[in-house]
């Protein structure tokens, strides 16, 4: 919720004149969707408030300037934002919304996406796997619109940090691979009717396990 609403905000700060896009602007935008747009009444009725409202607001605006330490939005130019991509991957439909996109000076496309979480643990999670969700967008773009991706950006705004990764032609084969046997291997589960459960610390956070229909966490299964 506090990352859609960031995410939100920056799209229409990135929507303003460079020479308008401000610590201002961008308190006054957040102010404009927070009161006009749906935000107050939706974080509000959130059932599980992980957060105060001040603390949501807190958080959420520090986020957003977190984005000055990173770049200036006054001389960034953005060729898309919140793009819809659909296409077919080797027969795999696929379909995506790709947070920004830009051309170096090569004129090849940079991916970015902003995060308003934790910075990922390098000894938990590898890199081919943070980067997985940029590069499937960089592999549709290509089937799509024959853009080359040259470059990934994460900007992890919460914690002022931009991670970036150059794209090869290796990465992208890779993550067709992988998206294949995904593919097939759901495929799989459902002609047989047997899917393996994945018990991971992410489980605490899943909605299976809250209401207890999970196998891998009720007995009775
Ligand atoms: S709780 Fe069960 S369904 Fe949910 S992620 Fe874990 S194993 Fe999968």
């Amino acid at each position: 919720m506090l990352g859609s609403f960031v995410h939100e905000v920056l799209e229409y700060l990135y929507q303003e004149d460079p020479k308008n896009r401000t610590q201002e602007t961008v308190k006054k935008i957040a102010t404009d969707r927070w009161s006009n747009h749906g935000w107050a009444e939706k974080v509000n009725e959130l059932t599980e408030k992980i957060d105060t409202i001040t603390g949501f607001k807190r958080n959420a605006f520090g986020a957003m300037i977190n984005l000055w330490e990173l770049e200036d939005p006054t001389t960034t130019t953005l060729e898309g934002q919140e793009v819809e991509v659909l296409t077919e991957v080797s027969g795999v439909v696929m379909k995506g919304y790709i947070d920004r996109i830009a051309f170096d000076v090569n004129g090849n496309v940079v991916i970015s996406d902003y995060k308003t979480g934790k910075v990922p643990d390098s000894k938990y999670v590898a890199e081919d796997e943070k980067w997985f969700q940029l590069l499937a967008y960089a592999l549709m773009l290509r089937e799509v619109e024959q853009k080359t991706a040259s470059t990934l950006e994460l900007y992890y705004l919460s914690k002022k940090i931009k991670h970036s990764f150059v794209v090869t032609q290796e990465h992208l084969e890779n993550t067709k691979q992988i998206i294949v046997t995904t593919r097939a291997s759901v495929d799989e589960s459902c002609d047989s009717g047997q899917f393996k459960c994945n018990v991971t610390k992410l489980c605490d956070w899943c909605h299976f396990k809250k209401i207890n229909i999970c196998p891998a966490h009720n007995q009775q299964f």
